[in-house]
């Protein structure tokens, strides 16, 4: 069986994630649809000597690989892709599941700010990671080679389809009495807007009276669905 392969490696996390996403509840699916959400990654030793990202800062994007340490072992060769429902299934490997062997995540996010005074801390933007995760490796992103708008996106061709987020006065206040709030304003709209709520919640009746919590950056964000006019948005009624 494939747990007694004679060739295993054992790879050593470079570093480690904190992030705007405590849970995994609410992360969007790609790391490009929210691209207000913030993380730090901090190199650990011995990886941590400031020679290992000279010249990084020349570039704007980087590639993460990582691990899906929140995702069971146990995999299976058929995965039901999120995006189609959970009705169809697909091969494991045509798809981006977490669940899949090696548990291998790979992440294109924006780097904005190298820290070396103590060690090694990189500020990203635009990532789909739960706090703590492991990171195995670091590259560059080079566009010329790597950017292919063309090419074909199987059962995903498109980004998926993107909600209104509205907000309450409350909600406003909020915000408005914190340093980050723009930041936040924009993390919360571009969450909201991917509707995490679980497919089996989105296709059930009257949901707008139903009450959902997303725990982001340092506040929790209660929301619910709301429809106006026939269009499906979605309203933040608190953030504390
Ligand atoms: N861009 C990556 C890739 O393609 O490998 C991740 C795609 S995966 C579909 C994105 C989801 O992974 C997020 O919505 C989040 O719920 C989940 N996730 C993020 N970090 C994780 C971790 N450390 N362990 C398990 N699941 C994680």
């Amino acid at each position: 069986p494939y747990s007694e392969a004679s060739t295993a490696f054992t790879l050593t996390p470079i570093g480690r994630i904190a992030s705007d996403y405590p849970d995994k509840f609410g992360i969007p699916r790609q790391p490009g649809l929210a691209s207000a959400a913030r993380a730090t990654l901090t190199l650990a030793p011995p990886f941590d000597d400031p020679l290992t990202v000279r010249g990084l800062d020349a570039f704007s994007h980087l590639w993460l690989t990582f691990v899906f340490h929140q995702s069971p072992t146990r995999w299976t060769p058929l995965v039901r892709p999120p995006r189609l429902g959970g009705n169809a299934k697909h091969g494991v490997f045509a798809t981006r599941s977490t669940h899949r062997p090696n548990r291998l995540g790979l992440s294109l996010v924006e780097l904005v700010k190298i820290e070396t005074h103590h060690g090694v801390t990189l500020h990203l933007r635009g990532h789909d990671l739960v706090d703590g995760t492991p990171v195995l490796d670091i590259k560059p992103y080079l566009a010329w080679a790597e950017a292919l708008p063309e090419a074909r996106s199987g059962f995903a061709p498109a980004p998926p389809p993107s909600l209104p987020v509205t907000f309450s006065a409350a909600a406003e206040t909020a915000l408005l009495a914190r340093d980050d709030s723009d930041s936040l304003r924009n993390l919360i709209r571009q969450v909201l807007a991917q509707d995490p709520r679980p497919a089996y919640h989105k296709n059930a009746r009257n949901t707008s009276e139903r009450r959902y919590g997303v725990r982001l950056r340092d506040v929790d964000v209660r929301f619910h669905p709301s429809a106006s006019n026939g269009i499906d948005a979605m309203h933040v009624e608190d953030i504390v």
